[in-house]
């Protein structure tokens, strides 16, 4: 049982599901520390702390959020969860508008030995400043993603390249081809004044001011990439992942969903499926997802496809000729547990860096159809790094084309029966059993935490 003199950590995530969700994970891993925990959110982010989070001894603070943000679409003017990736910026400079709220709130805490705030939280660093608190930033990226943006920032190795689809290398990772597409914010805005760059530069000092970064990853997975980082960059890069490992265990006694047991009927007929999910940000445009559509439909592979509200707009009739072999699920579903179910043997994804490790987890190898922010990075670390995926190719060869249904239907049937799919998918299932261990006793990810926790409540540092 956590006592007063219990560590006393306060957690700060980004209002948006796959900056939330993770860092929750992170405060079971923190409970089983016997840490006493506090978590700031803003009403309507609430409910998505408390579902994850059965445990009751976890204080929630809600925070007021600014009524009325400039540039948010209409009709979601007193929203204080992020709309949609579009409105990112507004909606995180507005954040700033709290900081008095929070730190009010925090100095009645009692003996708080850390703050875990999210990077898109940067005036936290000065609230933690002020209260001579240590500070660590929760990263959502990944070693490899930070590595590559920082080794661009400074080394600019992408300096003698005449088009954004010519690639260059990495020094020190001679086996690496990179394309200025393969960034966002675009390499070419970095040295330039815009508001983006504005807030990534900001995010970038707070982060320097820290303590260290909180990577959900583990050591194994990423090791040259995380050493690097610590020798040459820092602050340090704490793994304590795969973080989705602290996902609470479902109850038995539940009523299945339906999709579940559409699932088991395919598993009990022996008939691989390919879960397809981009996420809850990134948009796609009507003409690349009924390309999508069709590939796989041509495919004939069966598939379980999650859309978002808004890419439900499906060609003519695809519902219902793909009846017998697709479902199309078109509410909130739990992802970790249809990656976890026999029957799911690929998964067509955009490659979110949660999507990527719940995947890898569930040692299910990953078809890479990345669209936006670090996707594109993801997509090369899991097909061309660690082995674990296959891509598929935009028809124009730029990593940011348009996909075409003749690609998607080939590389589905590479994933599902080809011999390359074949070799993703032993290579993911060492790598899951690598991942498990990182997080159990003993392990990589387990010793780091505990070693982060004693050094943030040493005194003398
Ligand atoms: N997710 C889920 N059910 C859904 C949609 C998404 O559980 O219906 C979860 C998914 O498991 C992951 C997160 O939402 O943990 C999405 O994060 P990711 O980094 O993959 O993508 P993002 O949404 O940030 O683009």
């Amino acid at each position: 049982m956590a006592t007063a003199s219990s560590p006393h950590f306060v957690l700060f995530p980004f209002m948006s599901q796959g900056h939330t969700i993770p860092l929750l994970y992170l405060a079971r891993f923190l409970r089983q520390r016997l840490v006493n925990l506090t978590i700031f959110s803003t009403p309507a982010n609430s409910p998505e702390i408390r579902t994850p989070l059965p445990d009751t001894d976890i204080s929630i603070i809600n925070l007021p959020f600014p009524k009325d943000i400039a540039g948010l679409p209409p009709g979601v003017e007193n929203t204080d969860k992020l709309p949609s990736l579009s409105s990112f910026l507004e909606f995180a400079n507005a954040t700033k508008f709290i900081q008095p709220h929070f730190e009010e709130a925090l100095e009645k805490l009692q003996h708080v030995s850390c703050i875990i705030s999210d990077s898109f939280l940067p005036w936290t660093e000065e609230s933690a400043a002020k209260l001579c608190i240590p500070r660590l930033v929760f990263n959502g990226i990944n070693n490899f993603s930070m590595t590559m943006y920082y080794i661009i920032a400074q080394e600019q190795p992408n300096a003698q390249v005449c088009s954004d689809d010519e690639t260059f290398l990495i020094q020190n990772f001679p086996n690496l081809n990179l394309t200025v597409n393969d960034i966002e914010p675009p390499v070419c805005e970095l040295g330039s004044k815009s508001a983006l760059i504005d807030f990534v530069a900001k995010q970038a000092i707070a982060m320097s001011k820290g303590r260290g970064l909180i990577v959900n990853s583990f050591y194994e997975l990423e090791q040259s990439f995380n050493d690097y980082w610590n020798q040459k960059f820092g602050p340090r890069a704490w793994c304590v992942g795969p973080l989705c490992l602290g996902k609470p265990k479902k109850s038995q006694t539940l009523q299945k969903p339906t999709w579940v047991e559409w699932l088991d009927e395919k598993l009990a007929m022996q008939q691989a499926v390919l879960y397809v999910a981009f996420g809850t940000q990134a948009d796609i445009s009507l003409e690349q997802l009924h390309e999508i559509a069709l590939g796989l439909e041509q495919s004939k592979v069966s598939f379980m496809w999650v859309p978002r509200s808004r890419h439900q707009d499906f060609p003519d009739r695809f519902e219902e000729r793909v009846k017998d072999r697709g479902l199309i699920v078109k509410e909130w579903v739990d992802q970790m547990e249809i990656l976890q179910h026999d029957s799911i043997q690929g998964f067509l994804s955009h490659c979110g860096w949660n999507s990527v490790l719940e995947s890898i987890c569930a040692s299910v190898p990953i078809l890479a159809l990345p669209l936006i922010a670090e996707q594109h990075l993801n997509a090369r670390l899991v097909v061309e790094v660690i082995g674990v995926g296959l891509r598929i190719s935009p028809s124009n060869g730029s990593v940011r084309g348009f996909v075409k249904s003749e690609e998607v239907e080939k590389m589905v049937k590479e994933l599902m029966h080809g011999e390359k799919g074949a070799e993703a998918r032993k290579k993911v299932e060492e790598v899951g059993v690598a991942a498990s261990r990182a997080t159990e006793e003993g392990g990589s990810s387990w010793c780091t935490l505990n070693q982060l926790i004693e050094e943030v409540c040493r005194k003398d540092v």
